[in-house]
Order: structure tokens, then sequence, then C-alpha cells
């Protein structure tokens, strides 16, 4: 069974996604865990989250990947930002073991002026002071364009990162297909070439989630400006192979398209019927 869901809004709540999920035809779902702005995240509620919990478990539910704010830059040149960084990580984390065995994804960050060395040691350093031997959540570091000075945009930053994280068990890669289309992994053409690119970089068993977009923009653009599905670059013929893929089509997919739910609703009655 394919396990796809998009991303949705939580501004009415827990149970009020998984309603929302379930009237898509989603399996699963993404959520920020907090204005993705950035600022404060709202009081826990425990029976919105038990409710969820129960929907989970009655529809099996793949897991669900939550997703860090895009202000969090953990190798910030600031040290003010980069404790802003420690704390909201920490905070999410403990949020969400209410909603135990599940995934939480975040943009590694921008360096910067300082380097890619420099970046990798503050996120490392930042993953070795949250991450506890206690927690259920895997932490997922997506695949970033390459705009600016991000980095993630290739497998090799990532792996640097990882190679310096002590409690490695916890921690995993988000793949993000516009991204990675933009960062100039031909998924169209090659797509058992970058993966066995991934494997041998990273390890595909490192490999938790899929971020499932097409691009507005042409292979190698660095951009990261998402379409909607096969109304892009990388269009529905490889989108197909992708979900299809023996590597790949037991993990979770995630739409984060430019849609409303009627439009998510359509893309995933779209992906289930070309899914075999
Ligand atoms: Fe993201
Ligand atoms: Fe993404
Ligand atoms: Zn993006």
């Amino acid at each position: 069974m394919l396990h796809i869901g998009c991303h949705l809004s939580t501004s009415k709540g827990y149970q009020h996604m998984g309603k929302a999920a379930l009237q898509i035809g989603a399996n699963t779902f993404q959520f920020f865990t907090r204005n993705p702005r950035g600022g404060k995240a709202k009081a826990i509620d425990e029976q919105d989250l038990a409710g969820l919990q129960a929907m989970i478990n009655e529809n099996e539910f793949a897991k669900l990947l939550a997703h860090a704010p895009y202000t969090l830059n953990a190798c910030s040149a600031d040290e003010r930002i980069r404790k802003f960084a420690i704390e909201m990580l920490e905070g999410d984390l403990a949020r969400m073991e209410y909603l135990p065995h599940n995934l939480y994804n975040f943009h590694p960050g921008s360096h910067v002026n300082q380097g890619v060395e420099v970046g990798v040691t503050f996120i490392a350093g930042m993953l070795n002071q949250i991450l506890k031997p206690e927690q259920t959540t895997t932490v997922l570091l997506e695949t970033m364009a390459g705009k600016g000075s991000e980095i993630g945009q290739n497998f090799e930053e990532l792996q640097q990162i990882l190679s310096r994280v002590k409690l490695i068990d916890k921690m995993g890669v988000c793949l993000d297909t516009c991204h990675i289309y933009d960062a100039g992994y031909d998924i169209v053409n090659d797509l058992d070439g970058v993966l066995a690119e991934f494997d041998s970089v990273i390890g595909l068993e490192k490999l938790y989630a899929i971020h499932l977009n097409d691009s507005m923009n042409p292979f190698r653009s660095h951009k990261d400006r998402h379409a909607k599905i096969d109304n892009g670059f990388i269009g529905l013929e490889a989108i197909t192979r992708i979900i299809n893929h023996p590597q790949l089509r037991n993990l979770p997919f995630f739409l984060e398209t430019p849609n409303e739910l009627d439009g998510y609703a359509e893309e995933i009655k779209l992906l289930r019927s070309v899914y075999k």
C-alpha cells in the first residue's frame, strides 16, 4: 500500500489534521510544530493528541512527519540564533514524545560566509546536545536545493553531519525530490544512479521519508520552487518511477505541492492510481 499524505495546517489542532488526512485519502501527513516563521509553540493539548493517536492506530497511518520552522538556523554565525535553534529543537522533540515513534525533519541551515566545515560542526554539535537515548522520535536532515549557502545540497554534506552525531540511531534523512533535482541529482533520467550514490555516501537505511514535489525550475537550477505533480520539470512519469521504486516504495511520501485540500485529494488519487 502507498503511504502518502501532504502538508496540513496545525491551526485547528491535531485531531482536525487526522480528519483532514482521512478526508483526502491520505494515510499520513506532515505538519509544522509551530508557526513556520518561528515563535512560541502552542500549549500542549493532551486530549487532542490522544484523539489523533487513536485515529492513527485505528486507520493504520504510516509515521507522521513534523517539520521544524524555516527560520531555524543551527549554524548561524550569530550565537543567539544558534541558541534559539537549540531551544526550538529541544522543545519540539519534547512535544514529539506525546506522539511517540514519529519523524521530525529540519533544514540543516545556512552557513552564510562561514563555510561548510564550520556549519557542519555547529549542526552536529547541536544534535549532540539535544538528542536523548530515550527519545522515540527519529530526527531527519532534509536534502536542500542549494539556494545561497544552504548546507545539505549534496549527500556528502549530510553525511558529514551524520558522521559526527553520537546517537546516530536517532538520525535519518528526508529526501525532497524538488530539492535534489534542483541541486543537480538527475532523478528523471537516472533514478537508479542517484539512489546508488545516496547508498554509497549515506546508506539507504538512513532514508526515512520522501517529500514528493515537482519542480517549477529546470535541472540544477538551485531554486527550490515546488510545482504540482506533473506541472513541473520532473513530471508524472519520473514521479511514478519514484513511488514504485523497490528501494523507495515502502517509505512514506509527503506532498508539499502548492495545493489546497481538494488539490491534494486529486494528487493522492492520481498517485494511488499509478502505484502498482
Ligand atoms: Fe522542508
Ligand atoms: Fe521539503
Ligand atoms: Zn522546498
